[in-house]
């Protein structure tokens, strides 16, 4: 009778995909609460592989309910693409298995062109999106000008809420040399997605709180990771919205206290994509190697990942603003074969030694690591299922991780493969 929250526990790519697999497989409902149609997950099940970017990773699996809740921002232009490829592979996909929350905000085409057009002429403000138009969807929430997924429902007020959209947009595209928007043909197009929207929404809210009641297992699924919370990461080179736990009550409408375990998931190392401060980074061989091994390559754009030792001190700060209960840690057979393993305790900092990473930007970008070193491992780790599978070296990075993080590991992830795990504690346990 347990609802699981999974979030990534550093600046995403730690492997959520395999793990929030292996726990959908064990849920009776699975939520998306954040970001849009930027959470690539590749699936593979029983040989068939599954490309989901908007849709709950359980929707591949029969006899669950997936959610979208309002948290998330919708294009609905995708959600079909989405939902047309998954039914050419097989999979089912109806309002008895897929409910999208009426108060979610929808992605507009202006919102992509917005997105481009800022990447392309704004050198100085480059944050790395993906172009998708997921900022500006969440700045029009903000504002209080989404067409939200209820809307589409009645033509009078989607009128009113095109206008007020409008008088927003078309301001902002002619500072940036952009055509006004053509409002008769963003309705039409609007209308002509509206019923293929609509007959997936519905509250979500009072649905999930049913079930809760019954006693339904919800796994609600992050993306990205949290040091890219548009409030608790390296801001501006951050997503934009939370992705700490929290959200998963307010991107969903379930209280926080419904919320029983928080998984963290945590790569042995770190990586981030893109710009911003990164303190463990390594330009060196070892990153290169790590990144190597990790195949940290972006799984979209080809983009190499930028490596570095595991960074102790964020994990234990994301740890704290997320509650997390216990962490899957992931890709442990990487560090197979380094003589010497480093792990980062704390940063120096003008002379002073930190154990946080401060908030401001100058500081995030002047603080250097402080290193503590443990001998590594010659032997294999992959595929290990068991303890006992583990070189004695391996064992004890594990145990000195959760000691400076201050938190457990419930789940270790050894290869890509599904059943390659051992499980210390099951979220979903009573
Ligand atoms: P996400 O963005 O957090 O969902 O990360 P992904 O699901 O894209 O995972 C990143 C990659 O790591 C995928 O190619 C996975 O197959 C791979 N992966 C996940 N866990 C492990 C592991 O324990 N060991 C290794 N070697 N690869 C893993």
């Amino acid at each position: 009778m347990a609802n699981v929250v999974v979030v990534g526990a550093q600046w995403g790519d730690e492997g959520k995909g395999k793990i929030v697999d292996w726990l959908s497989e064990r849920a009776d409902i699975i939520a998306r609460f954040q970001g849009g149609h930027n959470a690539g997950h590749t699936l593979v099940i029983d040989g068939e592989v599954f490309k989901l970017s908007l849709l709950p990773s359980g929707i591949v699996r029969g006899g669950k309910l997936s959610v979208i809740g309002n948290g998330v921002v919708l294009d609905p232009w995708h959600l079909v693409k989405e939902i047309d490829g998954l039914r050419s592979q097989g999979v089912t996909v109806s309002p008895e298995t897929l409910m999208i929350a009426e108060n979610t905000p929808l992605i507009l085409p202006i919102h992509g062109e917005l997105d481009r057009a800022r990447e392309s002429q704004n050198s100085v403000a480059k944050i790395g999106t993906t172009g998708r138009g997921i900022g500006p969807a969440y700045e029009d929430k903000v504002g209080r000008r989404s067409i939200r997924v209820a809307d589409l429902a009645d033509d009078a007020t989607l009128e009113t809420r095109v206008d007020r959209a409008l008088v927003h947009h078309n301001a902002l595209r002619a500072g940036l040399g952009l055509d006004p928007v053509d409002r008769d043909k963003l309705l039409a197009d609007l209308r002509a997605i509206a019923p293929a929207v609509l007959e997936y929404a519905g509250p979500v809210w009072k649905v999930l709180n049913e079930n809760r009641k019954a006693g339904k297992r919800i796994l609600f699924e992050g993306a990205q990771g949290s040091l890219l919370d548009i409030d608790f990461g390296t801001y501006p080179f951050v997503t934009s919205s939370n992705v700490l736990a929290g959200q998963a009550a307010t991107g969903t409408g379930i209280g926080p206290g419904s919320i029983d375990f928080v998984l963290g998931i945590v790569k042995a190392y770190t990586t981030r994509v893109g710009e911003g401060p990164f303190p463990a980074e390594l330009t060196d061989e070892v990153g290169q190697r790590l990144g190597e091994r990790g195949h940290e390559f972006g799984t979209v754009t080809g983009r190499k990942r930028r490596c570095g030792w595991f960074d102790a001190v964020l994990v234990r700060q994301t740890c704290a603003t997320s509650g997390v209960n216990g962490i899957a840690l992931t890709k442990l057979d990487v560090l197979d074969g380094f003589e010497t393993l480093k792990i980062c305790v704390g940063y120096e900092l003008d002379g002073q030694r930190l154990d946080y990473l401060p908030i401001a930007s100058d500081q995030q970008a002047r603080c250097t690591p402080i290193y503590e070193e443990m001998p590594g491992w010659s032997e294999s780790t992959e595929g290990a299922r068991s303890w006992a599978d583990l070189p004695a070296e391996a064992i004890k990075y594990v145990r000195r991780v959760e000691e400076l993080i201050e938190c457990p590991v419930a789940l270790l992830s050894t290869s890509p493969e599904r059943d390659d795990t051992i499980l210390v504690t099951d979220p979903f346990a009573d």
